[in-house]
């Protein structure tokens, strides 16, 4: 009988080795370089609970293997907020969204510089300038690019990120040309789950925006909202998209369901699938910048701290229409879990090789920074904060009140 490829190197998760190896096959298999497939990306979506640590333990691997004991931490600003023409139903600042965010127009530049500075002193060595919106008029991406120079004169070694929506022909490249070292253009959900999220652009529109910033010259940020409903075979078509798209980082949000929008009351995950989805990110793109995002506090609850062993990069402090955790507080769960905040222009990301280094120096809060000296003021467990309404936005960015960060 011909013996196939696949039948004379036995498929490592279909081989179903003992639980304690299988994960680890896995992992072996990635870092010597090989693709994982969808089949194994779903089974690692559905690995039982009792498993979840050893897949965790195995994407981990993955995760110190590129970037070492690193944790990005990037800070958002959210240049404009609400008043948005389009309609996608889990967003706050969405068509007749009736929750009650914080509404603004255009930051000036001394307002922008101010509210990234806060983020900056805090250690993110990323900031992420964010307005809502279709996309920029070319008047609209001059003020981000004003914005973006001031910025980086301000603080020379940081990286500058813009989300501004969907881009026209030659925006790409003056934000390139003013310093901005990404794009940030989620994809959101699967494109074929995209019709069930928004009526009013389609995943295509959104590929073109990650590819026109990523031509142009700028990182590609693009990352996805889980837990709107869709499959867990349309998240692995999603994961594999983006791997194939060659983004450098994928933020990885939980869905935050705002009271008055289409998603109020939709509670499909827990922090255990958030784990997974996140372990499968990884395998699926080992060595891409995954991003801790948007509803880490309220879907991960107590399992925070653990995510980080997978995803290697987070948003500090307060998120653009929602609060975080403290921002103190993500920076002690960073020292607890053993890891160190990358620093800008002095750390390298990725590359350091697989370590167990049980006792590599932890991190600390950075000059200027106040160390955390109590419990880290997280509220309420995660089933106890999901009968809770998402808390909104009231500080930093927009209003006259101190940033959380
Ligand atoms: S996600 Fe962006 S485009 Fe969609 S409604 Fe919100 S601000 Fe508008």
């Amino acid at each position: 009988m011909a013996t196939t490829p696949e039948s004379a190197a036995p498929h490592p998760v279909a081989a179903q080795p003992p639980a304690a190896t299988r994960w680890h096959d896995l992992a072996d298999h990635v870092l010597a370089g090989n693709q994982i497939s969808a089949a194994e990306a779903l089974a690692v979506l559905r690995a039982p609970d009792s498993q979840l640590m050893e897949v965790v333990a195995a994407a981990s691997r993955l995760r110190f293997h590129h970037f070492s004991n690193k944790v990005k931490v990037n800070y958002l600003v959210n240049l404009k907020s609400g008043l948005c023409p389009e309609d996608c139903f889990y967003c706050s600042q969405r068509l007749n969204s009736t929750a009650g965010i914080l509404r603004y127009t255009w930051l000036n530049t001394e307002e922008a510089v101010t509210a990234a500075r806060a983020g900056i002193a805090a250690g993110a060595s990323r900031v992420c300038l964010v307005a809502s919106g279709t996309g920029p008029s070319n008047r609209e991406v001059g003020k981000v690019t004003d914005i973006i120079e001031a910025i980086k004169s301000d603080t020379p070694g940081v990286e500058v990120c813009a989300c501004l929506g969907a881009l026209k022909d030659g925006q790409a490249a003056k934000l390139c040309a003013s310093g901005a070292d990404a794009y940030n253009h989620n994809l959101n959900t699967a494109e074929s789950h995209y019709e069930e999220i928004c009526t009013t652009h389609t995943y295509a529109d959104r590929e073109h925006t990650v590819a026109e910033a990523h031509g142009a010259g700028l990182s590609a940020c693009s990352g996805f909202i889980a837990g709107m409903g869709e499959t867990h075979e349309q998240l692995v078509e999603l994961a594999f998209d983006l791997r194939a798209k060659g983004v450098d980082s994928i933020p990885v949000n939980f869905l935050l369901p705002f009271d008055g929008t289409p998603l109020e009351g939709v509670d499909a995950l827990n922090p255990r699938d958030c784990l997974r989805i996140l372990a499968m990110v990884r395998f699926v793109a080992p060595d891409t910048e995954i991003r801790v995002a948007a509803g880490r506090e309220r879907h991960l609850g107590n399992l925070q701290g653990i995510a980080l062993y997978v995803a290697n990069s987070l948003f500090l402090g307060d998120y653009l229409t929602s609060e975080g955790q403290p921002g103190a507080a993500d920076l002690e769960m960073i020292a607890d879990a053993g890891l160190e905040v990358l620093r800008m222009d002095t750390d390298v990301e990725g590359g350091a090789g697989e370590s167990d280094d049980d006792n590599a120096p932890t991190a600390t809060p950075p000059t200027g920074q106040a160390a955390v000296t109590g419990p880290a003021d997280t509220g309420a467990s995660s089933t106890e904060s999901k009968q809770n309404p998402v808390p909104i936005r009231t500080r930093g960015a927009g209003t006259t009140e101190p940033a959380n960060a």
